[in-house]
């Protein structure tokens, strides 16, 4: 995704978009939706202050029994640009920054989307909180059917 810079005078703009996953080059097995980005941009040259909002549904087998389940998924995330280099750089919360050449037209934010996307994502898939899995003894799936061996 790319912001056309001359587009977009000094003061604040937002900027909505629905991409693709496959122009961010994400996993294609998680994301199969749609991603909304959702942008507030505060333009006050050198400086670039930027406020991601990311929201899609992911897709994942449950870690523990197995059942394909979807998730919404949300990401924010601030950013600061500096056009050229030698300005001082303001103080903005948790905020990263890049310096991007004076005069670009074109900001590509592709990979700062991705990363974001991937961070959110947790460690951890499991259908529900308290999904019981499947018995390790006969299989079966205890959230639907009770065990038949009597393991758990
Ligand atoms: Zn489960
Ligand atoms: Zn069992």
């Amino acid at each position: 995704m790319k912001i056309h810079l001359p587009t977009y005078p000094q003061g604040i703009h937002e900027i909505v978009e629905s991409l693709e996953p496959n122009a961010l080059e994400l996993d294609s097995n998680i994301f199969r939706e749609n991603i909304r980005v959702v942008l507030t941009l505060d333009r006050h040259d050198p400086y670039l202050e930027v406020r991601f909002h990311l929201q899609t549904w992911t897709h994942h087998e449950c870690d523990r029994c197995l059942t394909e389940f979807r998730a919404e998924l949300n990401a924010r995330s601030p950013m600061l640009y500096v056009l050229g280099t030698g300005a001082k750089v303001p103080t903005m919360d948790d905020a990263d920054i890049i310096y991007i050449p004076a005069g670009t037209t074109d900001l590509d934010v592709s990979d700062e989307l991705r990363d974001f996307l991937i961070l959110a994502l947790p460690g951890k898939w499991l259908c529900s909180e308290d999904c019981r899995g499947i018995c390790p003894g006969c299989g079966a799936d205890l959230n639907r059917q009770p065990c038949s061996c009597n393991l758990s």
